[in-house]
């Protein structure tokens, strides 16, 4: 499903990640197998933000640490392409010319780099490319240390900069980006809200000048007005330095504000990935639809009708044979608990899991849409 253009940062083909989990009976001697992700496959562009949504359990934050190589792997292949040629080889500094020796030996292969196989020694000068942003700003963050020592973590633990004055410089300047007031920088965590330590959490993460960010339900504990706040400065962020995200959340509405395309995920399994608008307005999966209109409306009058889903998300240790969503699908035919769907291409870069799809157009009228994320994502 990849372009396999100059665009594309990340290709993710047939991913799998599988966990053991004990025996599958008193007696027996096999060992049962949970498949948390199971064979997933997207690509990832330049500068661009995937939302990944979901119910807890669906497998979001596996993919995404798998892709980080935070949790190996059991099968498939993560290509990922480097960076841009953004170094300046006539002013970078002698750190800064070792790391992208080390990554241009490594990354610059015909084809990409396949990350799945490779070892933490040889994935090591890989590290600073990538990185993540956690949900909870509280616990994320080492108490014992001031913000200034927080942010320089990545530099200093990756062998970036050795030079004191160097790595000040860099932080105050990623810290200015990231909104923070350079006086506080000598202050500890406990000192700053919630909105703040994620701001302190995302300089952290950018610091090193990343390709890629795992933002994994980074804005979710957050109130509404602080969440608008770190998504504007996440999206000011990705203008300036063309980083690409990969942003997790259970939220649809929260996703379609920061988002070019969106994929959602069922039971270990990608069930649609569209452009953002597409996926709004034409979702073609009866799990997106039933996601999609459990989205409040903030206005009364207008018409709100969560299309309920029946019993719970399935164990994935224990998942329905066929199309995963047949025990919750109220579209569902006998073929669908026999039949794995096909990921197909349904129309441009519009790509769908469902035997039926075709038959679906779940069209929401864009006037009575509460979250339009075309509008969302224009400049006020
Ligand atoms: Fe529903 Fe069948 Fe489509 Fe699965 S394949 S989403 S059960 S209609």
């Amino acid at each position: 499903m990849s372009r396999g253009d100059s665009e594309t940062l990340f290709e993710i083909r047939d991913l799998e990640v599988s966990f053991d989990v004990g025996k599958r009976g008193f007696f027996s001697g096999t060992r049962k197998q949970l498949k948390a992700v199971d064979g997933v496959s997207f690509d990832i562009r330049r500068g661009e933000t995937v939302g990944l949504v979901g119910e807890s359990g669906s497998g979001k934050t596996t993919v995404g640490r798998a892709i980080l190589r935070v949790i190996e792997p059991s099968g498939g292949q993560v290509l990922y392409h480097g960076r841009r040629g953004d170094l300046d080889l006539a002013h970078a500094t002698s750190e800064e010319l070792r790391a992208a020796r080390a990554e241009m030996q490594m990354v610059f292969r015909e084809g990409g780099l396949d990350l799945a196989p490779l070892g933490p020694r040889a994935l090591r000068p890989l590290r600073s490319r990538m990185s993540l942003v956690f949900q909870d700003p509280y616990s994320s963050l080492n108490p014992r240390m001031t913000v200034r020592d927080i942010i320089a973590e990545p530099l200093v633990a990756g062998g970036l900069m050795r030079d004191r004055g160097q790595i000040d410089a860099r932080v105050r300047e990623i810290a200015a980006r990231c909104k923070l007031d350079l006086e506080h920088l000598r202050r500890f965590p406990h000192a700053f809200s919630g909105g703040q330590r994620q701001r302190i959490c995302i300089a952290r993460a950018l610091v090193a000048g990343p390709d890629f960010v795992v933002c994994d339900e980074s804005v979710s504990a957050l109130d509404v007005s602080i969440q608008a706040e770190i998504i504007n400065l996440l999206k000011d962020l990705q203008e300036e330095t063309g980083v690409s995200f990969l942003f997790i959340a259970h939220d649809l509405s929260v996703v379609a504000r920061i988002s070019h395309r969106v994929a959602v995920m069922y039971v270990g399994r990608f069930v649609e990935y569209a452009p953002t608008e597409s996926l709004f307005f034409h979702p073609r999966h009866p799990y997106t639809h039933a996601l999609l209109s459990a989205v409040p409306e903030p206005d009364p009058d207008l018409p709100f009708r969560p299309e309920r889903l029946q019993g719970e998300i399935p164990n994935p240790a224990d998942a329905p044979q066929g199309c995963r969503f047949h025990t919750r699908c109220p579209f569902a035919r006998p073929r669908c608990a026999q039949e794995v769907p096909d990921w197909r291409e349904l129309t441009s870069d519009h790509y769908v899991a469902c035997h039926y799809a075709e038959e679906f157009d779940f069209r929401r009228a864009r006037e009575t849409a509460h979250t339009d994320p075309v509008k969302e994502r224009e400049p006020t």
